[in-house]
């Protein structure tokens, strides 16, 4: 199915920004909607889910960034946070089924450890690839990319 992705970005954002007091939006090289072909709920799945993690796992009101740019190898679909990091270690563990990071930080929020599996999965059906970096000064970027060609 073909979807409107800045659209449907933007709802979710909307949607979320009651807990987040400051998510941005920024689109920097965009001149028009970005459209994709894919799962439309799965995707708001996938949107939703790095969201929530991002202002979660941040302080209350926490500035939170999501970025859609249009790159030559794909659609880049980025979260970046100034939360509480995610080590070197972890990274590589945190899109296992139900692991959660033990640290006091993670064990002051709850949740399942599904999010970021769920997220994965999908995103691999899709032919869409997910890494995640430190963000500076402090903080986490999760970014997913999708295919151009994709039908
Ligand atoms: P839920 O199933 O409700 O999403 P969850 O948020 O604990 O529960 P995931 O979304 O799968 O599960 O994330 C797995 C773990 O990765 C989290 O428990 C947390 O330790 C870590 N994590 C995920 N996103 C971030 C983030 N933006 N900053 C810091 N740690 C994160
Ligand atoms: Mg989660």
């Amino acid at each position: 199915e073909k979807f409107n992705l800045t659209e449907l970005v933007e709802q979710i954002v909307d949607r979320l920004q009651k807990n987040a007091c400051r998510t941005q939006v920024l689109k920097p090289n965009l001149d028009s909607d970005v459209m994709i072909y894919a799962d439309k709920f799965a995707i708001s799945n996938v949107v939703t889910n790095l969201i929530e993690n991002a202002i979660k796992y941040s302080p209350p009101c926490a500035n939170v960034v999501v970025k859609l740019t249009n790159e030559e190898h794909g659609i880049i679909f980025s979260v970046a946070d100034h939360g509480i990091g995610i080590s070197d270690v972890e990274k590589k563990l945190i899109f296992n089924k139900f692991y959660r990071v033990g640290s006091e930080a993670t064990r002051k929020t709850k949740g399942t450890g599904l999010g970021l599996y769920i997220v994965k999965t999908v995103l691999q059906k899709h032919n869409a690839s997910i890494k995640v970096k430190d963000n500076t000064p402090s903080g986490s970027i999760f970014e997913v990319t999708f295919d151009k060609n994709a039908k």
